[in-house]
């Protein structure tokens, strides 16, 4: 049986607090392990340029079994990694404190974990069933060029890095989705800032994607 609201608000600690909403994902700085060209031995490498890069951060350094990040105030966070075999390979993950092997660990207030740890949605979990098709149909015209804007002329295919082949299976498809979208998914999230907008993959062509810290 439902709650009734009065009760659920009475038993918690504070009624009046409001919980802070869950952080999204993509605007949650975030190491990708296959951004750190982790060693293939048991020797430690220092990583002096990591403050550059993710500001939360003083100094990593990666061995091949296992990372080992220091921030500002003097607290190291270290993370196993391991190597499960994949395809004809074998692909480093980090182990997080729950178990998880993960490709990627967020800071959240001082602390690395994983999405789940952290308790992070994907912008796509934020978005309404209307609102999606208008966020996938973004990433992708902002893969093609990053001023484009939806209800403006599609972008032209990029000179070098693209076959027509791919720019024309990517043009029907952002077309397809914005054909979708309602008068209910006309606008996007209000938390949501440029960074979500960026596209997360290279769907399977030669252009590279910014990878995103
Ligand atoms: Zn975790």
């Amino acid at each position: 049986m439902l709650t009734p609201k009065q009760l659920r608000m009475a038993k918690r600690r504070n009624p009046r607090a409001r919980r802070e909403p869950r952080p999204i994902a993509e605007q949650t700085t975030s190491i990708l392990i296959y951004d750190l060209h982790i060693p293939h031995n048991y020797r430690f490498v220092a990583l002096p340029w990591v403050g550059l890069r993710y500001p939360e951060l003083r100094h990593a350094s990666l061995a091949g079994h296992q990372a080992q990040f220091t921030d500002y105030t003097g607290r190291t966070q270290v993370f196993a990694i391991k190597w499960p075999r994949v395809g004809f390979g074998f692909r480093p993950y980090f182990v997080c404190t729950c178990g998880r092997q993960v490709t990627r660990l967020y800071i959240r207030y001082g602390t690395l974990s994983c999405r789940r740890c952290s308790r992070l949605l994907y912008a796509s979990q934020v978005c309404s069933r209307q609102m999606r098709p208008r966020l996938q149909a973004t990433r992708i015209r902002h893969f093609l060029d990053s001023m484009s804007e939806i209800g403006k002329p599609f972008p032209r295919k990029p000179k070098t890095t693209m076959r027509f082949k791919t720019y024309n299976r990517l043009k029907s498809r952002a077309l397809a989705l914005e054909s979708k979208i309602t008068r209910k998914g006309q606008h996007l999230s209000n938390r949501f800032s440029t960074r979500t907008l960026w596209p997360r993959t290279n769907y399977n062509s030669r252009r590279t994607v910014l990878s995103l810290g």
